[in-house]
């Protein structure tokens, strides 16, 4: 049984303000939804995507443009996924919605070794079936749950262990150029959602039912993260600043920036007659001649 959602407090309401004030600006910087469209919403039962679904709701009432959202549940079939959860939330709040059927927990258990993480093919099977249901039924954008503090973990995941200053994007054209993703909770840090989601009672469903072992390179950089946030707070929001940005003439990725070009780019010599109109023009006034004194 779901409990029945409290009175919300002023803290809550707060906090519900400053989270929609945030997907409202992050969706308008990045014109993320246009009228007409029919935005997914990816539920996995975590507070990331149920939060998104809670401001998405919310927003759409007073939003400037008309758009449809349908809230889609992948069951994957993990042992005890409790089944009858997000149904019966997603009636209660009257959103419309799709539960998609799929198997993938025997595929990733069979064809990954004892031991070894399962994310990375659960996670793609799991993309591949969104990514269908979304072209079968008129979908136009896709909105995923991930935030501020996912999008900072994953560039320092690429700068330590990939060699690469690539994050997330909070909006971007999936590989197969057939559909446009996107993050609106991208401005939005986890405590605050996951202060969000314990104040509005979502009923949760645990995200270990698949068995996989942690991440230990994600563990290590969440870590990382989480102590530096203590000693200097702010960190995290600071980087993610950085993230929009970007200098590339100060970085060193040829491809981003004509570094051959500066050759051109470069302004004349500036010629012998230049510099004395400059030394003419720059010159110090000369002093002011004396005035005759009355006799
Ligand atoms: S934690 Fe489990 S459900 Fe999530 S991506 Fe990894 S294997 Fe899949």
């Amino acid at each position: 049984m779901i409990p029945a959602a409290a009175k919300p407090s002023h803290t809550l309401k707060r906090l519900g303000a400053q989270l929609r004030g945030e997907v409202g600006k992050c969706i308008a910087d990045y014109r993320m939804i246009s009228e007409g469209d029919r935005v997914m919403v990816c539920l996995s039962g975590g507070k990331d995507s149920y939060t998104l679904l809670d401001i998405l709701l919310s927003l759409k009432r007073s939003a400037p443009v008309s758009f449809e959202l349908i809230a889609v549940n992948l069951d994957q079939k993990h042992p005890g996924f409790p089944a009858h959860v997000l149904p019966q939330y997603l009636a209660g709040v009257g959103v419309p919605f799709r539960i998609i059927e799929q198997d993938t927990y025997s595929v990733v258990k069979r064809v990954i070794p004892q031991g070894r993480t399962l994310c990375g093919l659960c996670s793609r099977l799991r993309r591949g079936a969104l990514y269908r249901f979304a072209a079968e039924n008129a979908v136009t954008k896709i909105a995923l749950g991930h935030h501020r503090d996912d999008i900072v973990e994953t560039l320092f995941l690429n700068l330590f262990f990939g060699g690469r200053l690539k994050a997330m994007a909070p909006k971007l054209l999936s590989d197969d150029g057939r559909h446009v993703v996107i993050r609106p909770l991208a401005y939005a840090a986890e405590r605050d959602i996951a202060r969000y989601a314990r104040g509005r009672a979502f009923p949760l469903i645990p995200c270990k039912l698949c068995g996989s072992q942690d991440n230990m390179q994600r563990v290590a950089v969440k870590k990382m993260l989480r102590d530096w946030e203590q000693e200097f707070p702010g960190r995290t929001e600071s980087i993610f600043s950085a993230l929009r940005n970007v200098e590339p003439g100060h970085l060193a990725d040829p491809r981003h920036f004509d570094f051959a070009g500066l050759d051109r780019a470069r302004l004349a010599p500036i010629s012998e007659h230049d510099e004395e109109v400059l030394a003419a023009a720059f010159a110090p006034p000369l002093p002011a001649a004396p005035r005759p004194q009355p006799a």
